[in-house]
């Protein structure tokens, strides 16, 4: 029911933690977070408040300290608020991290095609279909043979750095992931070998990015991140966003680059 994403100087965890709190009133029933930190992945949830997650973190023998995270409050529509079903979701090989706000109407179908081809689901949730498929289309975009087709990814091989090349794999994966799925959506995802990018997509369901100084915050709601930034970007229907400390890339899902249209947020949290 709430989302939030960041990258920049400071730590995640708390930052995270802090954007969810603002989210509270409206309602959830589990809460969870996800760290990159030295090439790993962070994850932790728990059902109920935000509070049981805090004793959880409190009680877990180091703190994640990474400065790229996400959290995510959840209000379950698919699976039962246990500690399994809150999100962050997660892959296979545990490299991506998924949070989602709505509903995959499609996900059984495409759940029933992972499971064939061997990936073992631990959820009941819509929403870990995502960081499986992602995990495959990664796998796809980056094969050597150039199935990676045109659009950001074919950019990305002629891009300076490997980091660049590999942050737009991810973005493509993601896009070819979102032109799968039916329903209403905000999922943003981290990936821990790639901790130069948080990366966001909507359909249906709400999501804003916060520019900071040397700071990006994705969100469902600009209350997550007033206290830091007033300068916000509108993110619009069957959108991709890919979020850098310096800055955001929008496309739509074709991988067709978009404007984002900055506002300043003026009210007062
Ligand atoms: N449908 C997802 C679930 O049940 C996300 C629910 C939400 O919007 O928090 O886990």
């Amino acid at each position: 029911c709430g989302i939030i994403g960041y990258i920049g100087g400071q730590p995640a965890l708390e930052v995270a933690l802090a954007g969810l709190r603002r989210l509270e009133y409206r309602g959830y029933d589990s809460a969870g977070v996800a760290v990159v930190v030295d090439g790993g992945l962070r994850t932790l949830r728990r059902a109920g408040k935000l509070a049981n997650l805090e004793k959880a973190l409190a009680e877990s023998e180091t703190s994640p300290r990474g400065t790229v995270g996400i959290g995510h409050t959840r209000w379950a529509t698919h699976g039962g608020p246990t500690d399994t079903n809150a999100h962050p979701h997660t892959d296979c090989t545990g490299a991506i991290a998924v949070i989602h706000n709505g509903i995959i109407e499609n996900f059984a179908s495409l759940r029933a095609g992972l499971e064939r081809d061997g990936h073992e689901l631990a959820s009941e949730t819509d929403t870990e279909i995502v960081a499986h498929l992602l995990e495959d289309e990664l796998a796809a975009v980056s094969a050597p043979d150039g199935t990676a087709g045109a659009g950001a990814a074919g950019a990305a091989r002629t891009a300076e750095g490997a980091e660049t090349a590999g942050a737009s794999r991810l973005t493509e994966a993601f896009r070819r992931v979102c032109r799968r799925l039916e329903g209403a959506f905000t999922l943003v995802v981290v990936h821990r070998d790639h901790p130069d990018v948080v990366v966001g997509a909507r359909r249906n369901s709400p999501l804003v990015v916060g520019v900071g100084a040397d700071e990006t915050f994705l969100a469902s709601d600009v209350a997550a991140f007033i206290a830091h930034t007033r300068s916000a970007v509108e993110i619009g229907q069957d959108q991709i966003v890919e979020a850098r400390r310096d800055g955001v890339t929008i496309t739509d899902f074709a991988g067709n680059p978009v404007e984002g249209r900055p506002y300043h947020v003026d009210w007062d949290a």
